[in-house]
């Protein structure tokens, strides 16, 4: 088995937004990277950025110019693959496209040593589906960062049922390494993440298109009883209305269209708009008139309340399923929440603080209102309310 230590070299396929900020990450760690995209003009965009990014750091006191300038030095674009042969480790952010994926693979799989390890990045696609026809499907896994990569600490390590296990542990204690935050997760739609914070959204849509609130009151209530820094209209703005979109109506369809996921159609119709966030400078807020103006803050205080409990169960209600299905442990269900998208609390935390039985009752109230699988509460929260029990204290 490979020794991950500073001297082995990290490939980089794919110069985008992701391929950058890992680069930026591995080369940080003191290993040597170099970064190849289809499109050898991305590459050299990629090192401006990450050229950019390090003088932003140095500016603001975080990183010596000596040291960024090292971790430069290390990186380096190529025109080929073939100068992949002697990396230890290559990790794929290439277009979310499954056969293109598969292909770069298989191309891979002929110029890289036995106990090279290939990782994608992958946010939608089964890693299995993209390890499948490869002639070594064992060494092949998810390594999920989160955008932007060289910031955000969280990285899901998603094994297929072909994966080799001792890569899992390899790649888990690199990702300590590098100082991310490594948690396991079994390759189903959406991972932990991507499931987990579908709620946010999704109930936030829901509550708007009911009429209950407008996306301002909803942002408040997320963000003043909940410790939220961002509300979800806000979010999904900075997201983007389209790509946010895409990645529910893609774990609706993966998870064979359960009515946990369904998209909203409000969301969708702003997609289609084009208007689709801060990257077009208007979605659910307006980003052309100055923030004050977007900004009231005088609501009641039971719809508030009525706001963030109905989010927050829902969110809390897919975290215990997400455990209750084996998708990964408490521990990182709960990291993957807070330090992949800075949720204040870990959400099994913050259902042992509510009480199983309450935030049962709750979701089951809001089942019997609307008699939809979407609030059909997790049998695991049904047990513990009936059992008192707890996530962590017992
Ligand atoms: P991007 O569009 O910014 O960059 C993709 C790059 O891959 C482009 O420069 C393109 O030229 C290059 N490319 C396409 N096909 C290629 C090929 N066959 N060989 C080499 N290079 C090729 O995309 P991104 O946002 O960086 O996303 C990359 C991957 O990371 C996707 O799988 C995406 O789902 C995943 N991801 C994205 C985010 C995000 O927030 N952007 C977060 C997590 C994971």
């Amino acid at each position: 088995m490979i020794n991950f230590n500073k001297h082995v070299n990290i490939g980089i396929v794919g110069a985008g937004t992701m391929g950058a900020g890992i680069a930026l990450t591995a080369a940080s760690a003191g290993h040597n990277t170099i970064i190849f995209d289809s499109d050898y003009s991305a590459a050299g965009k990629a090192l401006k950025s990450i050229k950019s990014n390090l003088d932003r750091m140095i500016s603001k006191g975080k990183i010596e110019e000596q040291k960024a300038t090292e971790i430069l030095g290390r990186i380096t674009a190529c025109e080929s693959l073939n100068d992949f042969s002697q990396c230890g480790l290559i990790i794929e952010a290439i277009v979310e496209d499954l056969d293109i994926k598969k292909n770069l693979f298989l191309t891979l799989e002929d110029i890289v040593k036995s106990s090279c390890f290939l990782a994608t990045n992958t946010s939608s696609l089964s890693i299995g589906a993209i390890a499948a026809s490869s002639k070594h499907p064992e060494r092949i896994v998810g390594l999920h960062f989160f955008n932007p990569a060289h910031i955000l600490p969280l990285v899901e390590i998603v094994p297929s049922i072909l994966t080799n296990n001792d890569i899992v542990s390899v790649l888990y204690d690199l990702m300590k390494e590098w100082n991310k935050t490594p948690v396991i997760a079994k390759d189903t739609p959406g991972f932990i993440v991507n499931k987990v914070a579908r709620p946010f959204y999704g109930e936030a849509l829901r509550i708007y298109e009911e009429g209950i609130a407008g996306f301002e009151e909803i942002d408040y209530a997320m963000k003043s009883i909940g410790g939220f820094k961002m509300g979800p209209f806000q979010l999904m703005d900075l997201i983007g209305n389209d790509v946010n979109y895409k990645v529910t109506e893609t774990v609706f369809r993966e998870f064979y269209f359960d009515g946990r996921y369904r998209p909203s159609i409000t969301q969708k119709r702003y997609a289609e708009a084009g208007l689709l966030g801060r990257k077009t400078g208007k979605g659910f807020y307006d980003y052309n008139i100055a923030d004050e103006k977007n900004g009231n803050s005088d609501f009641a205080d039971n719809n508030l309340k009525m706001i963030f409990n109905r989010i927050l169960v829902m969110l809390i209600n897919e975290a215990v399923d997400t455990l209750h299905k084996g998708i990964a442990s408490k521990e990182d269900i709960d990291l993957a929440v807070t330090k992949g998208v800075n949720y204040p609390k870990g959400l099994l935390k913050w259902a042992d603080e509510l009480g199983a039985a309450e935030v049962y009752s709750q979701i089951k109230a809001l089942y019997d209102i609307y008699l939809e699988e979407r609030y059909r509460p997790s049998p695991l929260i049904q047990q513990m309310a009936t059992t008192s029990k707890t996530f962590y204290q017992d």
